[in-house]
């Protein structure tokens, strides 16, 4: 029989992945209540594409960078679990990248460790990115063994690695807290406003009349619900005392084929 989860909080929740998060932690049986932690309000989502009734999903205003409103949002909803999915957009630059990855996951951390809560929160989940492992050339059959490079590419993926490595370090830590890593590659799915989007501009600007590379480059996409369907999996398995072989870890989640465009 596998562990159940009394309470989630989703940090992040508003997010792309945030709102898959909460509807696959909602079909969940049994389900537990589901709560998120975000700087804005979840958005208005398509049925078509979602399952959860809104009005049993409780939404928490909140900076992961303030220790005070993590403090508030941990008692009122006393999580079991935390599924920590909180990072700013591509794009942006390095000073928010580290405030939100870095400093917001320790955070967390922090709190989560802090004596009140070790009887509370038994497992952080964290998404990481599949890029962590990525040094500007193609990797082929790519897996966990693959090494962090030396030189990160860009803010994004040295803050990403950061984060990931706080929660990681957190795992056996307080109570006998729980931690691991999942990370995914370029998401896409419905409420994607990034990869598509992104794609069809450049398709409306003519980028399309500029080839870089041979077109034989190679990208791993993986679908959204899959993702969050892999923090489900993490969350119950790392509640599980059964399972010793998923805490302090890092996983990438994929697809079973890679795409080549
Ligand atoms: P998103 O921007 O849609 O969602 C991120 C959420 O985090 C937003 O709702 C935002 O308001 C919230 N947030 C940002 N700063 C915060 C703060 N200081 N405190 C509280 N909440 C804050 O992004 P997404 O595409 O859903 O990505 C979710 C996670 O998946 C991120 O951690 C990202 O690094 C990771 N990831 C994304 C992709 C991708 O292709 N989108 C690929 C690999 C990994």
């Amino acid at each position: 029989m596998p562990a159940s989860i009394s309470s989630v909080l989703i940090i992040g929740g508003s997010g792309f992945l945030g709102c898959h998060l909460v509807d696959h932690f909602y079909k969940l049986a049994p389900r537990p209540e589901i709560h998120i932690l975000d700087i804005r309000p979840p958005p208005a989502l398509s049925p078509n594409f979602y399952s959860f009734n809104a009005d049993d999903i409780s939404f928490h205003k909140g900076d992961i960078s303030d220790p005070d409103s993590l403090r508030t949002v941990f008692r009122a909803t006393k999580p079991d679990v935390i599924v920590h999915s909180a990072s700013p957009v591509h794009g942006m630059g390095k000073d928010i990248y580290f405030k939100v990855n870095v400093d917001g996951t320790q955070t967390i951390v922090d709190v989560a460790l802090e004596e009140e809560f070790w009887t509370t929160i038994k497992a952080i989940v964290y998404t990481s990115s599949a890029s962590v492992i990525y040094d500007g050339s193609d990797l082929r059959n790519a897996d966990e063994t693959f090494e962090v490079p030396k030189v990160p590419l860009d803010a994004y993926n040295e803050t990403k690695v950061l984060g990931e490595r706080i929660v990681l370090a957190a795992n056996g830590m307080g109570g006998g807290l729980k931690t691991c890593a999942l990370r995914p590659s370029g998401l896409f799915g419905p409420g994607d406003r990034q990869l598509v989007p992104g794609m069809l501009a450049v398709l409306k600007t003519n980028g399309t009349l500029f080839q870089l590379g041979d077109n034989n480059n190679l990208f791993d996409f993986t679908y959204i619900g899959n993702v969050a369907h892999a923090h489900v999996l993490a969350a119950v398995k790392l509640l599980d005392s059964e399972v010793s072989n998923v805490a302090g870890e890092a996983f990438l989640i994929t697809n079973d084929a890679p795409v080549y465009f």
